[in-house]
């Protein structure tokens, strides 16, 4: 299909209706949970489901279509017939940000439809582990990934697509979310796509479980910033909003700002508890606790950790 500009305007958050597929019991948890697809800038578009986790980057034209992660398994239909909508052509490529269900938890579907898929090496390696494992609750266990999901081909520090007009560029950042994180931007398009390394909704999910560490986080958001113009658009990973590169240095600043208010705690000897109390993200928990599963409570502490502190609750 030839998509043209005002085609495209029409297309803005075309809502896709819940397939009719027989569901898993996974399945049953996202029975009428509806995707919506919207034109992020060029060539690209986001597809995500409602309270924006897991968003999906597609970049589309003649050549075929390119996919950033892949949602959750019993999404796969929805997903597809989103893409339906603003293009035609095959589904080819598929690149994974990351190691997580919520954005892995598609690919052995759409390898099964002949959909190639890529990712960086360390997250290929976490495909392999006998359990997956999340960040939340003090990093809970899951079922392994199926292994038909596994990417076919990785990169061990960038590679780039040269698909519709566009050299796509994938980079491999500091381990921030994970150690096996990709950023994705496409420059003709003008459009990054962050993975989990940014959200919009909560602080920064560190998955120490996985790799990630404060440190790369801080890096990885440096590149992202440095990579940015002022007219790039930004797809966090989770969030319903595009964003650009005012709103990543905002979120940079704002881990900056907690990592130094804990790190003169550290200093001063504090324990975990008493920093914990002195609630060092006060100023920002209005604005960063829409993620009911990742507070302060969750984020405090690994600050903590990764700044060297030493004594947990249980110390004192
Ligand atoms: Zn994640």
């Amino acid at each position: 299909m030839k998509i043209t500009n005002t085609c495209l305007s029409l297309l803005f958050a075309v809502t896709i209706l819940a397939g009719h597929g027989t569901a898993s019991a996974q399945g049953n948890l996202f029975e009428g949970v509806e995707l919506t697809i919207t034109p992020v800038a060029g060539n690209v578009y986001m597809v995500q489901r409602p309270g924006g986790g897991g968003n999906i980057g597609v970049q589309v034209g003649p050549d075929g279509v390119l996919l950033v992660d892949s949602l959750f398994d019993p999404f796969t239909e929805r997903l597809l017939n989103s893409v339906k909508q603003v293009s035609d052509e095959q589904v080819r490529f598929l690149i994974n940000t990351h190691i997580h269900v919520d954005h892995v938890g598609g690919n052995a579907n759409l390898a099964e439809r002949g959909v190639v898929i890529f990712s960086q090496e360390n997250t290929r390696l976490r495909f392999l582990d006998e359990r997956s494992r999340i960040p939340r609750n003090g990093g809970t266990f899951g079922p392994p990934h199926p292994e038909a999901g596994r990417p076919l081909i990785t990169f061990k520090d960038e590679m780039s697509f040269h698909l519709n007009g566009e050299d796509i560029q994938v980079f491999h950042v500091p381990p921030a979310h994970t150690d096996g994180d990709a950023f994705i931007y496409f420059p003709e398009s003008d459009v990054l796509h962050l993975g989990d390394v940014y959200r919009t909704t909560s602080y920064p999910i560190i998955d120490v479980y996985n790799g990630g560490t404060l440190k790369g986080t801080i890096e990885a958001l440096n590149m992202a910033i440095d990579i940015a113009g002022p007219d790039t658009r930004v797809i966090p990973g989770h969030g319903l909003e595009i964003v650009g590169r005012a709103e990543v240095i905002e979120f940079r600043d704002m881990i900056l700002d907690i990592q130094g208010k804990v790190l003169s705690m550290i200093r001063e000897g504090k324990k975990l508890e008493e920093v914990m109390a002195a609630q060092p993200t006060a100023e920002y928990d209005a604005d960063w606790t829409d993620d009911p599963g990742w507070g302060p409570e969750d984020f405090v502490p690994i600050v903590y950790s990764q700044l060297g502190g030493s004594g947990r609750l249980a110390d004192r």
